[in-house]
């Protein structure tokens, strides 16, 4: 007997059908002899209309209000996978995230976890019933709701495995596993039967929305192995783990491809010391991750500085540059959404020359045209047009032989 947590996203419960899909794949479990804690998410495109309803009523809705309003999702699915459960005569409950003891931080939309007591978990297991946990949400020390970041319903279901020391950690998705690119994108991606943490979180940092990155961070640091399958076939998906040796056979891993950014460019800047790092404090306090970074300095002596940012935080962004600039001696602020970012990630990049010629070289035949570029030990990224997005990520992933 195992002690299972099993994690189902958004497409796998969006309706009543795929719900009592859900409630038959985790009786299954319990009728081989397992004890199943499952996680779900809010159905599909729930958490998305009720962040374009906030944003009508208030552009700027308060961040405490979002995460009272967003929890709702996963209040409706965990209560009618219980219902579908016990329609089956199998005994479950549903838990929101504090009755199931998620403790967190108090930043509001993008909580970090704390402690997980798990509540009663436990004694509910042990009588027999399956346990359902409202993905996505906790609660911080003044018992306000709090929610974990978009795509959280994936940590919360790693927290949990680690929190209940749990044998098997399942994320059941609308994909067979993690793929060597998105195979909407890529339609001949294969499939990966394991990937160091590492590398997923590389991926998923830049843009592979199969798993929410702060989840694979969190499963790093715990040593919590974790697979990511279908919910609609019993195929073996890919194992998620630390990395072994024979993984550096291999150079490039996967692609990414992240549409969500946008590019901000600081034009004439003084080019003095402590201008940069007046910037870079003003994004910080403003609570923005910038990524990519490129300054150039005409003979003038002005300064231009860009880099990208997530496209949800563009206006924070440029606020908070535009009220440092007068301080800075002067300067612009320009953005722009049409870019992308891609990436090819692999831990073999380590042991391996000449990755960044490779992926230059395919571009360049392709015609794209690479405006920044940015790297890690085992990550090299681009930002390019956005309209050349999809072809650059075919060519590139075709390019390093990663076709099915
Ligand atoms: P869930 O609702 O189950 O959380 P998501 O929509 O968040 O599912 O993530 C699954 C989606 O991630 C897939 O449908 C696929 O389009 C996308 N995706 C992006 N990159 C990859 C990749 N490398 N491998 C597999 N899926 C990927
Ligand atoms: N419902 C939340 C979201 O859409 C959490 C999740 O699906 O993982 O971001
Ligand atoms: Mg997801």
């Amino acid at each position: 007997m195992a002690l299972i947590v099993q994690k189902y996203g958004g497409t796998s419960v969006k309706d009543v059908d795929r719900i009592q899909n859900v409630a038959r794949r985790i009786k299954g479990f319990v009728d081989q002899g397992h004890q199943v804690v499952v996680v779900v998410s809010a159905r599909g495109g729930v958490t998305n209309e009720l962040v374009d309803r906030a944003k009508t009523i208030n552009p700027q809705p308060a961040e405490r209000e979002m995460d009272m309003l967003l929890a709702c999702g996963e209040q409706e699915t965990i209560a009618l996978t219980a219902m579908a459960l016990h329609s089956l005569g199998q005994p479950a409950v549903s838990r929101l995230g504090h009755q199931a003891g998620f403790v967190t931080d108090g930043e509001h939309t993008r909580a970090r976890i704390i402690d997980i007591t798990g509540g009663d978990i436990k004694d509910r297991l042990a009588m027999g019933e399956v346990v359902i946990v409202a993905g996505f949400q906790g609660q911080n020390s003044h018992g306000e709701i709090t929610t974990l970041g978009r795509g959280g319903s994936d940590l919360s279901a790693v927290a949990l495995a680690a929190g209940l020391k749990a044998d098997l950690c399942q994320i059941f998705t609308d994909v067979d596993g993690v793929y060597t690119a998105d195979p909407r994108v890529v339609p001949n991606a294969r499939k990966i039967n394991e990937i160091s943490y590492e590398e997923m979180l590389e991926l998923a940092s830049m843009g592979s929305k199969v798993m929410q990155a702060r989840s694979v961070e969190f499963a790093q640091k715990h040593g919590v192995i974790f697979e990511v399958r279908s919910s609609f076939n019993d195929q073996p998906g890919t194992i998620v783990k630390a990395e072994v040796p024979s993984m550096e056979d291999v150079v490039v891993s996967g692609v990414a491809l992240d549409k969500n950014q946008a590019k901000i460019t600081v034009s004439d800047l003084p080019d003095k010391p402590g201008t940069a790092a007046l910037v870079f404090k003003a994004l910080g306090e403003a609570n923005v991750i910038v990524d990519m970074i490129v300054q150039n300095v005409s003979r003038g002596g002005q300064a231009n500085l860009t880099f990208t940012v997530p496209k949800d935080d563009v206006h924070r962004a440029t606020g908070a540059v535009e009220k440092v600039l007068q301080q800075a001696g002067g300067g612009t602020v320009n953005y722009t959404g049409d870019i992308a970012k891609l990436s090819v990630v692999g831990v073999g990049m380590r042991s391996h020359a000449g990755v960044a010629a490779t992926l230059f070289d395919i571009l360049a035949a392709n015609s794209v045209n690479i405006q920044m570029i940015s790297t890690s030990e085992i990550r090299i990224s681009v930002a390019i047009d956005l309209e050349d997005a999809p072809k650059a990520t075919q060519a590139v992933h075709d390019g390093f032989g990663l076709s099915a």
